[in-house]
């Protein structure tokens, strides 16, 4: 009788030993304090024809085939190397399955790859599911108990959905527990697993025990898991796993934004803002995209002339953008002028509609059927100053469902609002220039507002606070942080924070502050705006019936991509590395030979801000089948006419 060993375990020996197998991080946060605290490693497979294999494919099938060891040792040797380049503080936690927790190597192997490594085991967690307790207690006890005296904390993992959960608890020295992840991302919507949560997280806390919810995916979520008494929180929200290569980015983007947290001082030693995320700018980063996703959008003024219009909505009315500004919709577009006239007198006088779906032939002969949007826009006195129009294409869907949902997006976020105030003061702190936005928000005259006279209006209550942190940045040279009310015009009490930084000249002397003044209420506006647009632009790109991946420039790295594009393509997306230097994203020219990385549609955008009309090519699927797609990519460009990203479509190729 021959032994046959089936292609899979061989194919698996060969990719732990090639290194195929990688740590992926995702991170774990202080629910409290939105604070960065560590990550778990998540494996993959980066496999040459199946693309990235998630861990349930092959987890399984390394402790079947004996192999768990060899992959945990590579895994353990890759992640503890990759967190001794990182801060001290942040901890790392694991996975061990069943087989490891009956083997009495897992110890050695743990302080083996440690020691390699140079990473302290005082900073590892190890998770055990409770699954793999069962009928192995005594085992397990006796490992987790070596593994503790190494200093090295335990979790129990996926908690609830195990058996006879309260035994396990009580069994084994645990000092975390983790809430699965099915009853968190159904706790807005069942009151069954809110129960559940509640009473896990009450359970670990009555115990003293460290409580991580995993799978929070919205703010909601996140916010009622707060109000529960959980510590630590996991999931897409805070951010999805990534790689080795991802991650010291990563901690210093968190480290940035936990710093703009209103309330924390900020650090002296960072000497310019960093605004880069304010929502105002942030939603000028969403209209760009918005102008390279495939909706058209305009805004009308009250003479329902085009005052703004993106490249999409261009291309609809087979007009240059150019061409449209200052001129009529009746002017441009007059065979669907007849039908949309009078909606959009209706929406001049306040009324929204979503979904209006005509069909008309262009002037130059050519059908379409457009589904279309009104949404008025209002100044501050309420008056409608125009109507912004979202314009859906229809002409090819089968589907008019889909397309009702799809334009239901309005754009009214896309409207820049921005609620700073900026300032200049001399180097005795001193203001010598204020932008008028501060005599609308307080109603004092010019005069009044230089030197010192903005004190008055600040509320008294907060005055002597706001000057003495004024007085101590002038002596000191630390950057200004401080919030106070002001006392608007309508003699309403609104929250702002100013801040500002120092100018120096050559000899080190500070010459002029620069400082900028915010609306925090409307900055907190602001930040709900962004967060429903995100949710807008989310519906609509799940809702299309095309492909679309989003990369941001230059680095390439994947931001964005939907369902459809995963259907097509066959392969996780947002887990995959950046698309310049990505080796899976395989594609031929349709003759056969491969595509270079630099001539791929959407590194071009990215790149070379190229766009592209549709082009064929074979792409080598994520189950290792070629198939033909067909794809346009264009670059994504910001206000000053940058390249902030590329955004790319892709639909199934007629084979
Ligand atoms: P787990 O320990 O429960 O890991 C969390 C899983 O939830 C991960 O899936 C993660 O990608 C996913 N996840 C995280 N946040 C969210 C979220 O907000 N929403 C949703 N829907 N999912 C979220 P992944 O990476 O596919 O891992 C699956 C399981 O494979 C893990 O479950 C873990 O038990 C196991 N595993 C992963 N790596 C290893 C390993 O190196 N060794 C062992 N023994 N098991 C591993
Ligand atoms: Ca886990
Ligand atoms: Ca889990």
């Amino acid at each position: 009788m021959s032994l046959m060993i089936p292609d899979y375990v061989v194919d698996l020996r060969r990719g732990i030993e090639s290194d195929e197998i990688v740590p992926y991080f995702q991170p774990l946060l202080e629910l409290r304090t939105g604070q960065l605290i560590g990550f778990e490693v998540l494996s993959r497979w980066k496999h040459p024809l199946r693309g990235m294999v998630p861990p349930d494919e092959f987890i399984r099938m390394a402790e079947d085939a004996g192999l768990i060891g060899q992959l945990m040792e590579k895994v353990l040797l890759h992640a503890f190397s990759t967190m001794r380049r990182l801060p001290e503080y942040l901890r790392l936690s694991i996975n061990v399955s069943a087989i490891q927790l009956r083997d009495r190597t897992l110890r050695r192997q743990v302080c083996l790859a440690a020691e390699q490594a140079g990473f302290s085991l005082k900073r590892l967690t190890v998770e055990i599911t409770e699954s793999a307790l069962v009928g192995n207690i005594e085992h397990a006890r006796t490992i987790t108990e070596e593994l503790k005296a190494l200093g090295v904390r335990i979790a129990i993992d996926d908690f609830g959905t195990g058996y006879s959960s309260l035994r396990h608890l009580h069994a084994l020295p645990f000092d975390e527990i983790k809430v699965d992840r099915t009853f968190v991302q159904t706790m807005l919507s069942r009151r069954e697993s809110r129960k559940i949560v509640a009473a896990i997280i009450g359970l670990g806390q009555s115990l003293g025990l460290t409580t991580v919810a995993e799978g929070v995916e919205g703010e909601a979520q996140a916010d009622m898991l707060l109000w529960m008494g959980c510590d630590l929180g996991q999931g897409y929200l805070y951010g999805r796993p990534v790689s080795d290569k991802r991650l010291e980015r990563f901690v210093l983007e968190q480290k940035k934004a936990t710093r703009r947290e209103v309330g924390r001082p900020p650090n002296s030693e960072d000497a310019t803002f960093q605004m880069d995320a304010l929502p105002s700018q942030r939603l000028s980063q969403l209209q760009a995209i918005y102008d390279g996703a495939p909706v058209g959008l305009c805004f009308l003024d009250r003479n329902e002339r085009y005052v703004s219009v993106n490249k999409r909505l261009a291309e609809m009315n087979n007009a240059p953008i150019v061409s449209h500004l200052g001129r009529t919709v009746a002017e441009m577009i007059p065979e669907f002028y007849v039908f949309l006239g009078p909606y959009i007198k209706r929406a001049m006088n306040g009324e929204a509609f979503s979904g209006l779906v005509f069909r008309a032939a262009r002037a130059d002969g050519v059908v379409q059927v457009r589904s279309t949007s009104y949404q008025p826009t209002r100044d501050e006195a309420g008056e409608v100053v125009g109507v912004s129009v979202a314009v859906v294409d229809i002409t090819e869907r089968e589907s008019a469902e889909v397309a009702l949902r799809e334009s239901e997006i309005h754009h009214r976020y896309a409207v820049e609002l921005s609620p700073q105030v900026p300032w200049t003061a001399d180097a005795q702190g001193q203001i010598i220039e204020a932008s008028p936005q501060w005599t609308v928000l307080t109603g004092l005259g010019r005069d009044e507002s230089m030197g010192m006279a903005w004190t008055k209006a600040v509320y008294p209550e907060d005055l002597v606070g706001a000057r003495e942190r004024w007085t101590h940045s002038i002596k000191t040279g630390e950057l200004l942080d401080v919030e106070y009310r002001v006392r608007t015009t309508e003699g309403k009490l609104h929250w702002m924070r100013a801040r500002a930084a120092p100018r120096r000249d050559d000899s080190g002397q500070i010459i002029r502050w620069y400082g900028t003044l915010e609306d925090i209420d409307d900055y907190k506006r602001a930040k709900e705006e962004l967060r429903e647009a995100v949710a807008r632009l989310h519906g609509v790109f799940d809702a299309v019936p095309v492909g679309i991946v989003i990369a941001e420039a230059p680095s390439g790295r994947i931001v964005m991509g939907n369902p459809q594009a995963e259907a097509i393509l066959r392969h996780r997306i947002l887990e995959t590395p950046d698309v310049t230097s990505h080796e899976e994203w395989v594609m031929f020219h349709l003759d056969g030979s491969r595509v270079a990385t630099e001539d791929y549609p959407l590194v071009r955008a990215v790149v070379r801000g190229e766009a592209s009309g549709a082009e064929e090519f074979l792409y080598l699927c994520g189950d290792g089948v070629k198939r033909r797609v067909s794809l346009t990519a264009a670059p994504i460009l910001g206000q000053e006419g940058e390249i902030i990203g590329g955004v790319v479509t892709i639909q199934e190729g007629k084979d």
